[in-house]
């Protein structure tokens, strides 16, 4: 795949870029070693100065950024603006948080007396230079919840963004400098995925992190693997969105329509699986399938856009497949189900879509469809709305609707997934984990167990 920016919203290649090679890469790598060798002791103070003024700089950037992630991604540009405010908070957070997020824990004294000690403390210290290995679809969103822990814990960052979004990578390294942390702290490495193999089998590189795709994830865990380095996984997500008879209905169904089309559908959060309980099933499905086909589709740059393109030629291909063979396989398409085409719009646009009468057998049942399609499944009771839920090989998030507290707690008990959100959709937010389990990946993001991810978790031990 070249390095390029090309706009989803007319297919349109604006700029492309000479990937780097071994002298350059091996350049950046020197500098991030080097780098860290005194980045690791400045104190949490100058740290936070640092990431404080990098909020600042991006909250003065927001709206021209927006613009340069709505041209080389395709979401709908009041959606960008929103993505670039996240960032703001988050780095904002952590450069208020980090020193007690990270500070020495004491062990109760009954144990520093059984191990034979005066003192033990619990030391967090960073690790070296850690790969990111990022997606395109938040491309502000998933580097930012890297790199603002990471900087803060010590550690120094190189990032590999993919492909599409290159302008963006470019941005983000531009940021960090002229915030005031030195070259080697934040390094983007313009390369392509055959790339990333070498860097992370570098002994400079520490430990690696990488949000995307389950085969991207496998590769990189692989290597990982056998260099014996640390990783998180952010991988996709199929996640369940259930709805119980108790629930509010119009609300559910009016925020099962957002959770699923986000981010034109392309997030690893959104709600892609609705299982109702057939009490509701078909006063569910009706407001959904309404608010799904009143979704204004076309020009991301537009105000009034609530689903644009999607990001690739190959990505629209790719969700079309899904739904052709969902329905070869006798699925019902309530609405959509096809390219949205317009003359004056040649982009990459699929319809908001819903599908029911999924079967185990469908691609759809198991796969993630990336965009904005959702299948529709129908539960004659709690246990099975569990069944349903669980057969799926991801286990990102997930998110239940009722008003029973007893239904809240088999939920919560039952679902294989990072996260169980209650009458709402799901949402990141700097304060709490985030990650999967199953395919979805393994480590979390965010919180303190996010920065505690790429430190070296150290007992001092005083006899
Ligand atoms: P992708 O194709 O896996 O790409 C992600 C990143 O990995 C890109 O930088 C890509 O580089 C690189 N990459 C691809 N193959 C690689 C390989 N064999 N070795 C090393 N690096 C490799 O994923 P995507 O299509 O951009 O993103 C969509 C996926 O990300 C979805 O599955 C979505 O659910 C998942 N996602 C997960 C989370 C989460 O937090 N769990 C968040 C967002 C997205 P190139 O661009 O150069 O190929």
């Amino acid at each position: 795949m070249p390095i390029a920016t090309v706009n989803p919203a007319n297919g349109e290649t604006l700029k492309t870029y000479e990937a780097m090679g071994a002298e350059e890469i091996e350049r950046r790598l020197q500098l991030a070693e080097a780098t860290f060798r005194t980045y690791r002791t400045t104190s949490f103070v100058d740290r936070g100065r640092l990431l404080l003024q990098a909020a600042n700089l991006l909250e003065e950037d927001q709206q021209d950024v927006a613009r340069m992630m709505t041209t080389e991604m395709g979401k709908p540009v009041k959606q960008a603006r929103a993505e670039a405010a996240k960032c703001v908070k988050a780095m904002r957070w952590y450069a208020e948080r980090a020193e007690e997020l990270l500070a020495d824990e004491e062990p109760p004294d009954s144990d520093v007396k059984d191990s034979n000690a005066s003192r033990v403390r619990v030391r967090y210290r960073p690790l070296g230079p850690i790969l990111a290995v990022m997606p395109w679809n938040f491309p502000l969103w998933q580097v930012v919840r890297f790199a603002a822990p990471a900087l803060m814990a010590g550690n120094v960052g190189l990032l590999k963004h993919a492909s599409n979004v290159p302008q963006t990578a470019l941005y983000i390294e531009d940021l960090f400098h002229r915030a005031g942390y030195t070259e080697g702290c934040f390094q983007t490495l313009l390369i392509g995925s055959g790339q990333v193999d070498e860097v992370l089998r570098d002994e400079r590189v520490r430990a690696a992190t990488l949000t995307g795709s389950e085969p991207a994830g496998r590769a990189v865990a692989s290597t990982a693997g056998e260099m014996i380095k640390k990783t998180v996984l952010e991988l996709g997500g199929s996640d369940p969105y259930v709805v119980m008879p108790s629930a509010d209905l119009d609300r559910a169904a009016q925020v099962a329509v957002t959770a699923r089309v986000q981010n034109t559908g392309q997030s690893c959060i959104a709600a892609k699986r609705f299982i109702v309980h057939t009490d509701v099933y078909d006063a569910f499905a009706e407001r959904f399938v309404e608010g799904m086909k009143a979704l204004v589709v076309g020009d991301p740059m537009l105000e009034e856009t609530d689903v644009g393109p999607l990001s690739s030629e190959k990505g629209r291909a790719d969700l079309e497949e899904l739904v052709d063979d969902a329905r070869r396989s006798g699925a019902d398409v309530l609405c959509g189900g096809h390219q949205f085409r317009r003359p004056e719009l040649p982009g990459w646009y699929y319809a908001p879509t819903v599908i029911a009468g999924i079967t185990r057998e469908m691609r759809i049942h198991r796969e993630e469809a990336f965009g904005p399609v959702a299948t529709l499944y129908r539960a004659g009771d709690l246990d099975e709305a569990v069944l349903i839920a669980n057969d799926s090989p991801f286990g990102l998030s997930s998110n239940v609707w009722t008003r029973d507290e007893a239904e809240v707690d088999r939920f919560v008990r039952d679902l294989e997934a990072g996260s169980v959100f209650v009458n709402g959709m799901t949402a990141s937010h700097p304060a709490f984990p985030f990650g999967g389990v199953k395919r979805s990946g393994y480590g979390r993001e965010l919180s303190g167990h996010g920065i505690r991810e790429f430190c070296n978790i150290t007992t001092v031990w005083h006899g």
